[in-house]
C-alpha cells in the first residue's frame, strides 16, 4: 500500500529528539573522547607541517650491494645460437659512481670482438645507400660509430650502407633484452652507511650504531631502522615493479630524514628512510627512457686489441640526506650560547631551552682588523667590562613591544606565520638593557665606516653604489653581530639574531622597498 495516502503523512517533519542526562561518567567519557580527537588532529596538523620542513645535512655515504644472478645469455657462436649461464657477482654488475649514487646493472647488449678496422654500418635509414655517392669520404656525425670511407658496401644480401673506419663490426640497434637478464637482481640488497655531522656543534652520529643487528632486511614498520635493503621493496615502496624497470634500467631516490632533537632531556636522534622514482616514467621511445650507458672490456688477441662493448641497463639509486638544523641563540645575560631544534612546535625562539654549549674562545688576531675605525682605547669583546656602558634599568617599553621581549625594543616578525617564531627572540633571558643600546653594539655592528671597511676588505673593489648599498651593509651588520656574539663562523652561520638587533640594523640600513626576507639558513 503507497505512503501517501493519507493527508496527515504528508504534512509530517521528523526530528530526533536529544535528552540531556546529568551523569558524571558519561561526561567524563564524553570529554575524554572529545580530547582524544581533538589532540589527534592537532597532532597530525603539526606533525605534517614539520615533516615538510628538510633541510640537506652535511653528510658522508658508504654503500655495499650484495647478491649473485644467474644470467641466461644467447650468444651466437660459428653462426649457431647458444644459451650460456653464467653467475654474475657484485664485480660484475655495481659500477663505482660519483657522490652519494650506486648503481646495479639489470640488464645488458653487448657486441664482441670488436676491433679497428673498415665495415659497413649497421644498417638504419641514415646510413643506408645504393651507390658510392650517397657516402662522403671523412664525414662523420655524431650518431654514427666511425669516419666514413666515401665507399657503400654491402651489409647483409642486398641491403648496402656506408663504410666506415672504426670499432667493427658495428654495435646493431637493438632493443633491451626481455625479461631483463638480471631480473634477480631484485634480491640483492644492499648496505647503506651514513654519517651525519651538525655545523658548527661537534654532534655526529651514524645510522648503523654499535648493537645493531646486521643480519636483518628493512622493512618501512616491522623494521624501519633496518640500513639493509632489499631493492625490490624500495620499488614495492613506490608502487613500481622492479621486472619492468629493470629492463631499460631508471634513477630511484633513497632519501635519509635525520629527525633529530638534542635536547638533553629528550635527546633522540635517527634516521627515517623513504623511497621516491627520479626518472621520469612516462617518456616514450624516442625520448631515451630509462638509464643506461655503454661500457667495453679490452684484451688482446694474437696481438691485436680488442674490446667487448656493453650498453649497460640498469638502476641509479641516489641517496639524499636531510634533517632538522640546529639553530644557535644568545643572550646577552647569559655567558654560554644556546643550541636549539629548528622543530621549535610553534613556541617562541624565546622560550624554547634548548641545549647550553660553550661560547668559543675569542680569536683575538681578528679583533687587529679593528682598531682603525676605532679611535678609543680598542674595547675587547667577551670580557666583563664588554657592556659596560649598558645602563641597569630597562629601556622603557616600546609600545609594538610583544610579550616574550625582555628588553622593550623587539618587534613583531613579519615573517609568515608558520616561521614567525622563529624570529621571536630577545637579546635578554630577564628583563633589562637592551644590547643595541650599547657603546660596542654601536661601534662594531652600526658603524658605517667600519662596515664599508669590511666589505672592501672582502671585494677590495667593490663599487658601493647606492642602491645596493644597504642592502650589504645591512647583511654586512648581521654577520657582524653574529661573529660578534658567537665567535665561531660555523655557529655564526646559524645563529639567529634577536629581534632587536635586527630591528635597529634595519632601522640604520633599511630597505626602499619590500619586505626583509629573515633568516634563510645557509644550506
Ligand atoms: P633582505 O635584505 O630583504 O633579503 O632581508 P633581510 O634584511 O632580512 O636579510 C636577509 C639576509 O640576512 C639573508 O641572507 C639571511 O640569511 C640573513 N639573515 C637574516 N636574519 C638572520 C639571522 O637571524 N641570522 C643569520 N645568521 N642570518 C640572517
Ligand atoms: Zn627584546
Ligand atoms: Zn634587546
Amino acid at each position: 500500500m503507497p505512503a501517501c495516502c493519507s493527508c496527515s503523512d504528508v504534512f509530517q517533519y521528523e526530528t530526533t529528539k536529544v535528552t540531556r542526562i546529568q551523569s558524571m561518567n558519561y561526561g567524563t567519557i564524553k570529554w575524554f573522547f572529545h580530547v582524544i580527537v581533538f589532540s589527534y588532529v592537532s597532532f597530525a596538523l603539526v606533525s605534517d607541517k614539520l615533516y615538510q620542513r628538510k633541510e640537506p645535512v652535511i653528510s658522508s655515504v658508504h654503500t655495499k650491494v650484495k647478491g649473485i644472478a644467474e644470467v641466461k645469455e644467447e650468444i651466437v657462436e660459428n653462426g649457431v645460437k647458444k644459451l650460456v649461464h653464467s653467475v654474475f657477482d657484485t664485480a660484475d654488475y655495481t659500477f663505482p659512481l660519483q657522490g652519494n649514487s650506486f648503481f646495479v646493472m639489470t640488464n645488458f647488449l653487448k657486441t664482441e670482438g670488436q676491433e679497428q678496422r673498415l665495415c659497413p654500418e649497421y644498417p638504419t635509414r641514415r646510413t643506408l645507400c645504393s651507390s658510392d655517392r650517397g657516402c662522403k669520404k671523412g664525414w662523420m656525425d655524431p650518431q654514427s660509430k666511425g669516419i666514413q670511407t666515401g665507399r657503400c658496401v654491402v651489409y647483409e644480401g642486398n641491403r648496402k650502407t656506408c663504410e666506415v673506419s672504426a670499432w667493427c663490426p658495428i654495435e646493431a640497434v637493438g632493443e633491451a633484452p626481455r625479461p631483463a637478464l638480471l631480473n634477480s637482481a631484485e634480491n640483492f640488497t644492499v648496505l647503506i652507511k651514513n654519517n651525519i655531522d651538525f655545523p658548527g656543534h661537534n654532534y655526529t652520529t651514524r645510522n648503523i650504531l654499535p648493537g645493531l643487528n646486521i643480519t636483518c632486511t628493512f622493512h618501512k614498520t616491522q623494521n624501519p631502522q633496518c640500513p639493509i635493503f632489499r631493492l625490490g621493496d624500495i620499488f614495492r615502496e613506490t608502487g613500481d615493479n622492479f621486472s619492468d624497470v629493470a629492463i631499460q634500467g631508471g634513477i630511484m631516490g633513497i632519501e635519509i630524514y635525520w629527525d633529530c632533537n638534542l635536547d638533553r632531556w629528550f635527546h633522540h636522534c635517527r634516521p627515517k628512510y623513504s623511497f621516491r622514482r627520479l626518472d621520469d616514467k612516462t617518456t616514450n621511445v624516442s625520448l631515451y627512457p630509462g638509464y643506461n650507458f655503454r661500457y667495453a672490456k679490452y684484451y688482446k688477441e694474437n696481438n691485436v686489441e680488442k674490446r667487448t662493448l656493453i650498453k649497460v641497463f640498469g638502476i641509479r639509486f641516489d641517496i639524499l640526506v636531510f634533517g632538522t638544523t640546529l639553530k644557535y641563540v644568545s643572550f646577552v645575560d647569559e655567558s654560554h650560547i644556546r643550541m636549539v631544534n629548528q622543530k621549535l612546535l610553534g613556541r617562541s625562539l624565546q622560550d624554547v631551552k634548548g641545549q647550553e654549549v660553550p661560547r668559543p674562545a675569542m680569536d683575538f688576531t681578528d679583533l687587529s682588523k679593528l682598531p682603525l675605525a676605532l679611535h678609543d682605547p680598542p674595547p675587547i669583546p667577551g670580557q666583563p667590562g664588554e657592556m659596560q656602558p649598558l645602563r641597569e634599568e630597562a629601556t622603557p617599553r616600546s609600545r609594538d613591544s610583544p610579550v616574550w621581549c625582555q628588553c622593550g625594543s623587539c618587534l613583531p616578525s613579519q615573517l609568515p606565520k608558520s616561521h614567525r617564531c622563529l624570529e621571536e627572540l630577545c637579546c635578554r633571558k630577564k628583563p633589562g638593557a637592551c644590547i643595541t643600546t650599547s657603546e660596542l653594539f654601536r661601534k662594531l655592528v652600526l658603524s658605517r665606516h667600519i662596515l664599508q671597511f669590511l666589505l672592501l676588505y672582502q671585494e677590495p673593489l667593490l663599487a658601493l653604489d647606492v642602491d645596493s648599498t644597504n642592502s650589504r651593509l645591512r647583511h654586512c651588520a648581521y654577520r657582524c653581530y653574529a661573529t660578534w656574539r658567537f665567535g665561531s663562523q660555523d655557529m655564526a652561520d646559524f645563529a639567529i639574531l634577536p629581534s632587536c638587533c635586527r630591528w635597529r640594523i634595519r632601522k640604520e640600513f633599511p630597505k626602499s622597498e619590500g619586505q626583509y626576507s629573515g633568516f634563510k639558513s645557509p644550506y
